[in-house]
């Protein structure tokens, strides 16, 4: 894997900055203002993304703020220039899911993904604006889902691993009715300045419990296993090299003024004396392809492409994890050129780990 591909498979949309929560590990600047992506962006946009989709599977994320926030009206306006080829996704806070919104998923054809932590007592960081818990509001929009017998996918923040936290976590997202689960150890990025740092012991545990209990019953597509067992199965085959793909994907984020992050969302809408505004061109200037295929040339990426290379030479864990993500590297470190980040030990290296100790401690005795 070398340097970054001219066509991604998926793009990631921002239709408002605007969030009606205010949850306290949330890296996003701007959540309190509204500012709409106008429709020009959209259109510009779906005129590089309609023939990817037909040469081949494309997605459209949309990631606020909270998406939702943006009405169901400018939503409809924002999709309508993309051809039925592209799949739609919406990552979302689900306060706002009604019967409206789920007649709205259905005609569009949207796929839902919902951001909530587990049970009512692990969602203390979910809270609106004036400081009240979500989780009520969250669990009506799920309820509605389900009522609608729409699949839904769901996201949760860990943000402290602890002994007996993964059981209750699968067992919970099991009866929610979810049918693929991602879990994020809570990252310091953004405008998030916890520190994301936790004994070593805890977070391999935490995998392994996790691992444990997706094997009772894996009736969910967890991710973050399926992608280490994916890495294992390949290096038992001896086809390791051939887990990553050939190119970096550029994953374009497209702010709400047509601004084009690549490689990270989390760093859209920040600006640094060193690298400015970390856009890679504007989408009402530049063809969206056009910027891509020069995606390269901006300053921070070409530093963050040396960090890959640091990594390759210096990291065993290199074949699975592909260097890591570039904000994690410059919220942490500073700069995109280094290497270890606490987010790369919490997320693949115990990740990959966690899943070891679990085959080791499962493994049938030798004969
Ligand atoms: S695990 Fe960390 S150090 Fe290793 S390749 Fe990934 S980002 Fe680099």
């Amino acid at each position: 894997m070398r340097g970054v591909a001219a066509v991604p498979s998926y793009v990631v949309m921002q239709p408002t900055t605007l969030c009606n929560l205010d949850c306290a590990y949330c890296y996003l600047p701007f959540r309190a203002a509204d500012r709409r992506m106008p429709v020009p962006v959209a259109e510009a946009v779906a005129a590089a993304v309609n023939p990817w989709a037909t040469a081949g599977r494309f997605s459209v994320v949309w990631h606020g703020g909270e998406p939702l926030a943006a009405g169901r009206e400018h939503l409809a306006a924002l999709l309508a220039p993309f051809g039925p080829e592209v799949e739609h996704h919406v990552q979302t806070n689900a306060t706002l899911i009604d019967d409206a919104w789920c007649r709205f998923f259905a005609e569009h054809r949207v796929r839902v993904s919902v951001s909530v932590d587990g049970p009512r007592e692990r969602n203390g960081d979910r809270v609106s604006r004036a400081g009240s818990p979500a989780y009520d509001r969250i669990l009506r929009g799920v309820d509605a889902l389900r009522a609608h017998e729409l699949p839904f996918s769901a996201l949760a923040v860990v943000s402290r691993p602890e002994p007996g936290l993964a059981t209750e976590l699968y067992d919970y997202f099991l009866d929610l009715g979810c049918d693929v689960l991602g879990i994020n150890i809570e990252e310091t990025e953004g405008v998030n300045t916890r520190d994301n740092s936790h004994d070593p012991a805890d977070v391999i545990a935490f995998w392994a419990e996790l691992v444990a209990a997706w094997r009772r019953d894996p009736r969910i597509h967890l991710r973050e296993v399926e992608w280490s067992l994916r890495y294992a199965a390949a290096v038992l085959d001896g086809v390791a090299d051939d887990v990553l793909p050939r190119r970096l994907d550029p994953i374009p984020t497209i702010g709400h003024d047509g601004s084009v992050t690549v490689l990270s969302p989390e760093l859209a809408g920040f600006t640094d004396p060193r690298y400015g505004d970390f856009s890679s061109g504007n989408v009402l200037d530049t063809p969206l392809a056009e910027i891509l295929a020069g995606a390269e040339r901006t300053p921070w990426v070409g530093e963050f492409l040396a960090g890959v290379e640091a990594c390759r030479s210096s990291c065993p864990y290199f074949g699975f994890c592909g260097g890591g993500h570039a904000a994690n590297r410059y919220f942490e470190l500073g700069r995109f050129d280094g290497t270890e980040t606490e987010h790369c030990r919490n997320s693949k290296i115990r990740l990959l780990e966690g899943v070891l100790e679990h085959a080791r401690d499962h493994q049938s005795p030798a004969v």
